[in-house]
């Protein structure tokens, strides 16, 4: 009930403030899954391993073999605000790493019980950061980083008591990873629950034909098939368009290939999974004249686009994008599907013909 006592304004206290910022970058296992491999991919990974307990509620653990973090900046690594991605509003504004915020190890750290191990390349062996105790110690390692996280929301059962079954929060981590490998071709993931190997895609682009259009195009086919099934690649064509500022490639399935659900359409922009309606409504507009009622198309495209024309700085998980001319984007995006379908069109308009 309201009250005539006024409190005093107090700063809160950092460690809740990490859990209240928790809040909206952590939801449940799978955020934290996307986080840590987003930052494995930052640092360069060529393989990333991530291991579960308990659909990632007990454990998550992320291994990578990238550039490492040096043990004087493993207890920055996990402070809020601090990041190795940007120093500068320039920097932000044309930003190209999968992070910049600085913010997930520390939500996540302040809700679970967090590890890091890391070896640098300078390194004669690895350390080990335990975050709650501030113990940090020498440990063997290969070069890269290990981020151990146990049990997720221990200390905010409100939220622990939102987690679904173990199958459930397994398979929301599995969808995070696939989001991930989709867009990457050149670096293999595995992910395992309960010690068994549940989902293996090795790398199909070696690191140095990475800028190899023909080769990139080719390995992300292979990719796409591994990681949605040969079906997606039979029932689908390829989308290559360049209109004004933005490219965007990848496939777009056949009409036949449409679906009740929504949950074969994955888009990026410069390699970053989002949830874009702009995107979304472009893609679906190709289908117009081919797709009735209510079947959903399947779909993966890749826009790429200047980073100074789109702001990734809009929502904290990063899932959400703003275009600085939408409308563009939306041309291309729909004109790349369309001419990607016409050509299958005339084929079949020319048998139905003979
Ligand atoms: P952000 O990714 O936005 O910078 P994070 O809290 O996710 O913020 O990570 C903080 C910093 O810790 C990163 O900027 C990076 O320097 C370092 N870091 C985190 N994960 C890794 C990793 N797997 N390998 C190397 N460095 C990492
Ligand atoms: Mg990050």
């Amino acid at each position: 009930s309201p009250t005539s006592d006024r409190r005093p304004i107090r700063d809160l206290p950092d460690e809740l403030i990490s859990q209240i910022a928790a809040g909206e970058v952590v939801e449940r296992p799978a955020s934290a899954v996307r986080e840590l491999v987003d930052n494995a991919l930052d640092a360069g990974a060529t393989q990333i391993t991530v291991r579960l307990l308990a659909g990632g509620v007990r454990l998550i653990a992320v291994e990578d073999d990238g550039v490492g973090i040096p043990p004087e900046e493993l207890p920055v690594a996990l402070r809020r605000h601090a990041t190795s991605k940007i120093t500068n509003l320039h920097d932000l504004e044309a930003v190209s790493t999968m992070g910049f915020r600085g913010e997930a190890l520390a939500a996540i750290a302040s809700v679970s019980e967090t590890a890091l191990l890391s070896r640098t390349q300078d390194q004669a062996n690895g350390f080990l950061l335990d975050a709650r105790s501030g113990e940090l110690r020498p440990a063997a390692r290969s070069r890269g980083t290990t981020v151990e996280v146990k049990e997720l929301f221990f200390s905010t059962p409100a939220r622990r008591k939102f987690l679904k079954t173990d199958a459930t929060e397994l398979a929301h981590c599995v969808e995070a990873v696939r989001r991930h490998a989709l867009a990457r071709p050149d670096v293999g993931f595995a992910i395992w629950h309960e010690g068994k190997l549940v989902e293996q895609w090795r790398a199909t682009l070696d690191r140095a034909d990475i800028d190899n259009a023909d080769k990139h195009q080719e390995a992300l086919g292979r990719r796409l098939a591994d990681v949605l099934g040969a079906d997606f690649i039979e029932e689908s064509v390829a989308v290559q368009f360049k209109l004004g500022n933005a490219t965007v490639s990848g496939r777009a399935g056949l009409p036949d290939a449409a679906r009740s659900r929504a949950d074969q359409q994955f888009c990026y922009v410069n390699g970053r999974f989002v949830r874009d309606k702009v995107l979304t409504h472009a893609a679906r507009s190709a289908y117009e004249d081919v797709l009735h009622g209510q079947k959903q198309p399947v779909y993966a495209l890749f826009v790429e686009i200047d980073p100074l024309r789109v702001d990734v700085n809009v929502h904290p998980t990063k899932i959400e994008v703003r275009f600085r001319d939408s409308r563009e984007v939306h041309q291309a995006v729909r004109h790349a599907v369309e001419n990607a379908l016409a050509v299958p069109r005339a084929q079949a308009l020319a048998a139905a013909a003979a």
